[in-house]
């Protein structure tokens, strides 16, 4: 899951960055409106987090940007402005939700799984295929009656075939689902992730299609 995350104090940034790849985000962190318009221009991202005071395009332009470009993009305002005004206009400009600033960790990211949830893709209260279930509030993973806690990283790869059974991803594709932009990925690391999950739940709780990917099976 990707999130673009719109933050220019450098401390509350690279706090939030932190948490967010320890909850099994990918993290792409932008510290101006416009590198934030022309990251959503480029990428793809499943959520972004606005802060609303921001050099060179503040959050309210950015948000309206994001309006205008058409594509559907969940966005949770992240700000000190506790005004009930504030709120109202964050909403009513197309935020999705508005979050103020201070916040604890743990209800931004239920916050994030909410709008998720609203979306429909990803994080329902558990995704399952029928054989394989996934619960984004706990990590834990459970197939064929073997449950088991995942690490971040492990969760965010199978939430990544989860969301698209009977789908391959490649490589790449689970690469970008996993890792934000700064992170370093080892050649062999996916075989790796997808090694301990196997460890973990049993050999046939994801499927190899030798040369092109990884999947797990449509619910049956
Ligand atoms: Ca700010």
């Amino acid at each position: 899951m990707r999130v673009l995350l719109i933050e220019d104090d450098r401390m509350i940034g690279a706090a939030m960055q932190q948490a967010l790849r320890d909850a099994a985000y990918a993290v792409d962190w932008v510290a101006d409106g416009e590198t934030a318009i022309r990251a959503a221009e480029t990428e793809s991202y499943e959520l972004a987090l606005l802060d609303l005071g921001l050099p060179k395009a503040d959050g309210r332009e950015v948000l309206g940007r994001l309006r205008a470009m058409g594509r559907r993009l969940p966005v949770i305002i992240v700000t000190a402005r506790d005004g009930i005004d504030d709120r109202i206009d964050g909403l009513d400009l197309g935020g999705d939700d508005y979050l103020v600033k201070p916040f604890e960790i743990r209800e931004l990211l239920a916050r994030m799984r909410a709008v998720l949830r609203r979306e429909g893709s990803g994080s329902p209260t558990l995704l399952s295929n029928g054989k394989l279930s996934l619960d984004p509030a706990t990590r834990e993973a459970s197939f064929l009656g073997t449950s088991a806690p995942l690490t971040a990283r492990e969760f965010a790869l199978l939430q990544a075939l989860l969301t698209r059974p009977g789908m391959v991803l490649s490589r790449g594709e689970l690469e970008r689902q996993i890792y934000g932009w700064n992170e370093e990925v080892e050649s062999n690391a996916i075989e790796y992730l997808i090694h301990t999950i196997r460890r973990k739940l049993g050999a046939t709780a994801i499927r190899n299609v030798r040369g092109v990917g990884w999947m797990v099976d449509r619910s049956s």
